[in-house]
């Protein structure tokens, strides 16, 4: 028992002493410089006002869109980063004109409405036909072959709320593919009830896909209010008809730029961290929590620690290009980056949002294990819980370098209770982020992106 005693005690002692080597104490303190500079500046809320408020809404493709890209450039450089260049990403270029709809019967009143992104056109004078209601996209998808010949297809599933938005998988499932089922049938147009959470009148859109050899039928989403009132009616018994006008432009191939920003590393300058957010955003609102918070927050947090000093290793912000058409420019870095993707020693988008982070999860080599924990501790004083699963899965711009290789991937978990309640609607806009929470995510981001960079292991995947 003693000799087992004595065992355990030298193993524990001597993997401390490995943990207390990773960052000495001036490297600790450094860190806690940092975290209390971004508690205490303004600077990720003054990126974010000028991005939402000179530029607004950032569709891809659009001038806006171009004139984000400069003010990307124009920002990194007045915040000194050592490095800023642009690189260039093609999508589908798509734009909304028109959108308006009505129930015609069983008594007429206007439904709130919106195209979902890449949607086609209804012809000019609109259609008008019976809808045909379901739960869920698989009643649709069992509904039997012509059933919904010359009709409208409406799904009424709705979004659960939850702090991880895990409500949204299985309700985007009716947005990215119910046009193509509701098609298969027979149908000439798609509604489905917003993949939202809220109780406003707001319609949110969102990518939807079609297939090859399925014909293309309007893809649209109702306001939560406007899908109530519809299934009230189908309970009720009536038949209802709805008046739909959809003019859309599929406008071909596209191409913006990813805009990347970077402190360079001392030592390892071509080992870096990559952290950022989307600049694209949807059309409807000005696109301040998605993502202009991820953008504003990542790029105010390298600033701050730029500020006290540069790490061994490269701190690389990445602004993501067309992101809501289907992470095309995520599709884009990573193919281009392909040779060197061992270099990153650590990635964490963040689009969810600005609420506050609640917890930090990583995705890395046991061997990186206890960097991770040393982090874990310097994000305790922001109630930031260590969530131990080592599963992160990282923002949706990190798919495309999760699905081929083996990168070290962290997450700083926010709080999405409220989250689906503005996303992809007019209502995503400045006034839904909070300073304070916007400060903490800040520190949040700087915590983690300095002290994997200045770690005396350099983190690997697993
Ligand atoms: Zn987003």
């Amino acid at each position: 028992m003693k000799k087992l005693f004595r065992t355990l005690c030298l193993v524990s002692c001597i993997s401390s002493t490995v943990h207390a080597q990773e960052f000495s104490p001036e490297q600790i303190q450094q860190v806690a410089q940092v975290r209390e500079a971004a508690l205490n500046s303004d600077l990720s809320w003054q990126i974010l006002e000028s991005l939402t408020t000179e530029i607004g809404p950032r569709l891809p493709g659009t001038k806006n869109d171009k004139k984000a890209v400069e003010w990307a450039q124009s920002q990194f450089k007045a915040l000194a980063f050592d490095k800023v260049w642009i690189e260039p990403a093609t999508f589908p270029h798509w734009r909304r004109y028109h959108e308006s709809a009505s129930i015609i019967t069983p008594s007429e009143q206007p439904l709130h409405l919106t195209a979902l992104g890449n949607s086609v056109s209804t012809p000019k004078s609109g259609i008008q036909a019976e809808v045909v209601f379901f739960e869920t996209l698989d009643e649709l998808i069992a509904s039997p072959e012509g059933s919904l010949k010359g009709k409208i297809a409406f799904i009424n599933y709705r979004m659960n709320r939850h702090i991880d938005g895990n409500g949204y998988g299985p309700a985007v499932k009716a947005r990215n593919s119910g046009a193509v089922e509701a098609a298969k049938k027979g149908a000439i147009a798609y509604m489905m009830r917003s993949v939202s959470t809220s109780h406003h009148r707001f319609a949110h859109t969102g990518g939807s896909h079609y297939k090859t050899g399925v014909t293309k039928i309007p893809a649209t989403a109702v306001a939560n209010p406007d899908a109530d009132q519809l299934a009230r009616l189908f309970k009720n018994g009536h038949k209802v008809q709805v008046k739909l006008n959809i003019q859309t432009e599929d406008l071909g191939e596209g191409t913006s730029y990813n805009v990347i920003g970077q402190f360079n590393g001392t030592t390892h300058p071509e080992q870096y961290v990559l952290i950022g957010g989307h600049l694209d955003s949807w059309d409807l609102g000005t696109g301040a929590l998605d993502d202009g918070a991820g953008v504003a927050l990542t790029m105010a947090a390298a600033k701050h620690i730029s500020d006290v000093k540069r790490p061994k290793r490269s701190v690389r912000v990445v602004l993501f290009a067309a992101e809501e058409l289907g992470l095309w420019g995520a599709k884009a870095y990573f193919k281009r980056h392909e040779k060197t993707l061992d270099n990153i020693v650590a990635a964490a988008e963040s689009d969810f949002g600005a609420d506050v982070v609640y917890g930090f999860e990583s995705n890395v080599a046991a061997s990186a294990l206890p960097v991770v924990r040393e982090i874990a501790k310097q994000l305790a004083p922001l109630n930031v819980k260590y969530i131990r699963k080592n599963a992160a899965r990282g923002g949706p711009d990190l798919i495309p370098l999760k699905n081929t290789t083996s990168a070290p991937i962290f997450a700083l978990h926010q709080d999405g209770t409220d989250y689906f309640d503005y996303h992809h609607t007019a209502d995503d806009t400045l006034d839904k982020v909070d300073p304070k929470k916007l400060q903490q995510n800040t520190a949040a981001y700087a915590v983690l992106a300095m002290m994997a960079a200045d770690a005396k292991t350099k983190i690997s995947g697993k």
